[in-house]
């Protein structure tokens, strides 16, 4: 195995026991972004002297017999809506295309202090509002497993640089699905852990109440030491809540899933989706059963039938007020008018994308009298029924099994351009991020064409490491996903 696709795991335990170098490790991640980056687009700013520098201060911890940290030599980038500190954080707009913040997001610290090394920043859907990293700055991220088709969003350079072997660790934002569903079409592991357990202390907001912090790796094992990195309380932070973590990577020894309930989400018509996911979401049912999971099939009316619109109310009417404070004074870009309105309208007009500006308007539209009692407030008894609903299924089950996504990663610039139907590709993850649930981008390997299959796994919410447990038994049985070779299809190596 060359250093670039080993996992996190691996490249930590050959960094402290000397086997190779910190500097090794990054030097072979900067060459693969040094090969690729030209085709995929994955990265906004890229830090390789900084990466460089970091590594080599492992590198002397090592030598001087300290603790490098669990993540020693690891590289990872961040998504560019992390605040780095004299790192520009652009959110892949032009109202923040030259702002650098003055502070470290409370993720990068924590992953830092944990001996990681940060590579550089990521492309984004304008303010994380998207489903396919075309709306950026720097154009369309391609997806490392076929160039011709998105990677996913809004995390998917997140999910391409993990895909493509530049770093064995990423960090993106999942609001609606932003790291379930890039994860599922560049075929990689993502994880939204439940909200309220890793900090969002330094995120650039697109809606708080749905924000969270989030993983992406190539093996589950992977997404479990990051939740040990990450989640823990923060007093910067009033959402992430102050409870003592359990040992998430402990929750990997389940040996099976006897005794387990697994609900397998039924609640649609095989003709709404992918014949190949739905395949996918059979096959993980069977393996389950085989590990000695009882299975049943189950549904979510309510999350089904209102999840989509109950989520694009709540969300616009957060961001709308989240992104009243990019006024063209406090931070990043300002164009100048005779007036102050003036000075907002051009601003605001000329420096955020359509589809931002779409939302800004709609979420401000939708708190206002009369619109507030017919849509907000309706709203937010839905997303209370949702989590009833939720509830009363944890009593059958343990967790549950659902799609993704209901398509595979579509080709660039291909999408559907009204975008109420764009929306309803988040059905089978935006209710699960109302309900503050954590959920799984399991990788089930790909299909004849080269392109990612996957399922979803489901848990209550705080029964993440459980949740990681599930799923690591699963990974077992189905192989992890292998680096992709961008530009040229080809099976993943350790898929079978
Ligand atoms: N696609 C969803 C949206 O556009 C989810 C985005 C996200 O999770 N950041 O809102």
């Amino acid at each position: 195995m060359e250093l670039h696709e080993l996992s996190a795991k691996e490249t930590a335990r050959g960094v402290r026991s000397k086997e190779f170098s910190a500097v090794e490790v990054t030097e072979a991640c900067l060459a693969r972004v040094d090969r690729f980056e030209g085709s995929v687009n994955a990265i906004i700013t890229l830090t390789a002297e900084a990466a460089l520098g970091a590594a080599r201060e492992i590198d002397a911890k090592v030598a001087r017999g300290e603790d490098a940290g669990p993540l020693a030599g690891v590289p990872y980038f961040a998504k560019d809506n992390f605040c780095t500190r004299g790192v520009r954080t652009t959110c892949s707009s032009k109202i923040l295309e030259h702002w650098s913040p003055t502070y470290d997001a409370s993720a990068i610290n924590y992953m830092n202090a944990a001996g990681a090394v940060m590579m550089g920043k990521t492309n984004l859907d304008e303010f994380a509002m998207g489903s396919s990293t075309e709306n950026s700055i720097i154009g369309p991220t391609r997806n490392p497993r076929d160039l011709n088709r998105v990677p996913g969003g809004s995390s998917g350079g997140s999910a391409a640089a993990v895909a493509a072997g530049y770093s064995p660790l990423a960090l993106g934002t999942d609001t609606g699905g932003s790291v379930r569903q890039p994860a599922c079409f560049c075929g990689v592991q993502g994880m939204k852990p439940s909200y309220g357990q890793v900090s969002r202390y330094g995120i650039l907001a697109y809606a708080s109440s749905l924000d969270q912090v989030s993983p992406l790796a190539r093996t589950v094992e992977d997404l479990a030491i990051s939740m040990e990195v990450l989640a823990r309380p923060d007093p910067n932070d009033t959402t992430c809540d102050a409870y003592d973590r359990p040992r998430f990577t402990e929750a990997l020894s389940l040996p099976d899933l006897a005794g387990k309930r697994i609900g397998v989400f039924e609640g649609f018509e095989s003709s709404q989706m992918d014949a190949e996911l739905y395949g996918a979401l059979q096959r993980a049912a069977g393996l389950c059963r085989e590990a000695g999971a009882k299975v049943e099939s189950m549904d979510l009316p309510i999350a089904v039938k209102y999840g989509v619109a109950t989520y694009y109310v709540t969300a616009l009417a957060d961001a709308s007020s989240k992104l009243a404070c990019y006024d063209g004074m406090r931070y990043g870009s300002h164009i100048d008018g005779a007036t102050l309105n003036e000075m907002y309208v051009n601003t605001r007009t000329a420096c955020f994308g359509e589809e931002v500006r779409r939302r800004i308007i709609l979420g401000t539209c939708l708190l206002t009298e009369g619109f507030y009692q017919n849509y907000y407030g309706p709203a937010l008894k839905v997303r209370q029924r949702m989590v009833d609903e939720f509830d009363e299924l944890f009593e059958r089950f343990d967790a549950y099994i659902l799609p993704t996504s209901p398509s595979l990663p579509y080709v660039i610039g291909m999408k559907e351009t009204d975008p109420n139907r764009l929306y309803l590709g988040d059905i089978f993850t935006v209710p699960i991020s109302l309900g503050g649930l954590p959920g799984i981008n399991l990788s089930m390997g790909l299909n004849a064409l080269g392109l990612p299959l996957s399922v979803q796994l489901v848990g209550q919410r705080y029964f993440d490491a459980e949740l990681l447990g599930i799923a690591s038994v699963l990974e077992r049985v189905m192989g992890k996903p292998g680096v992709a070779t961008p530009g040229d299809i080809q099976k993943d190596r350790g898929a079978k």
